[in-house]
């Protein structure tokens, strides 16, 4: 059984900014993702979303303006170029983003997690040989993503949206 002051479900912004904090201020803190680390942001959403559409507005502007001061022939978005480039950035992120939890010494796991009964998370319940069960130690639970619901004290929904 693993013990720590803050447990954090999820390694997007919201998670990583609580767990970075908390760890600064000398708790122990786990955090846990069932995706690579990075969260919505860095890998499928903001990041990914402004070079894609960037593309797209550029080619947009240009075709408005052919024939108006501007030979635009040619012009063509070349999509598999737009994901080869957007994969320059989104790659790398997983791998540093857990070497840097880890290096500021964040405990990091990987699998899905569950609230099995109130103070205790268990892990990768869908991996055999789990799952890695948790119990909050002192503090609490932190947990990034959507849920709004109506949660006991020692969890606090915490999102980037
Ligand atoms: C296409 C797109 C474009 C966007 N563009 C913008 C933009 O330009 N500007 C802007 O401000 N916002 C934008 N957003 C919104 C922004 O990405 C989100 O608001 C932000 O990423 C939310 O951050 P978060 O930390 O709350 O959650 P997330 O980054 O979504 O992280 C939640 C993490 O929790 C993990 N998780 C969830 N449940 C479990 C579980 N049970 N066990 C283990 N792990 C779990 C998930 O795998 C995920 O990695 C965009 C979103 C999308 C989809």
């Amino acid at each position: 059984m693993h013990k720590f002051d803050l447990i954090v479900i999820g390694t997007g912004a919201a998670a990583s900014a609580a767990a970075f904090k908390c760890r600064k201020a000398g708790w122990s803190v786990a955090i846990i993702d069932s995706r690579p680390f990075g969260g919505t942001c860095q890998l499928r959403g903001c990041d990914p979303k402004k070079v894609l559409v960037g593309v797209g507005a550029l080619i947009d502007a240009v075709r408005r303006m052919n024939r108006k001061g501007l030979k635009s022939e040619g012009a063509h978005i070349d999509w598999a170029e737009s994901m080869l480039f957007k994969r320059t950035f989104t790659d790398p992120v997983p791998q540093r983003q857990e070497e840097a939890f880890q290096k500021s010494g964040i405990a990091t796991f990987h699998g899905v997690a569950r609230f099995a009964k109130p103070g205790r998370i268990e892990v990768g319940s869908d991996v055999p040989g789990s799952p890695v069960r948790f119990d909050r130690h002192r503090r609490q639970t932190a947990t990034a993503g959507h849920s709004r619901r109506e949660l006991p004290e020692y969890q606090r929904p915490i999102s980037g949206t």
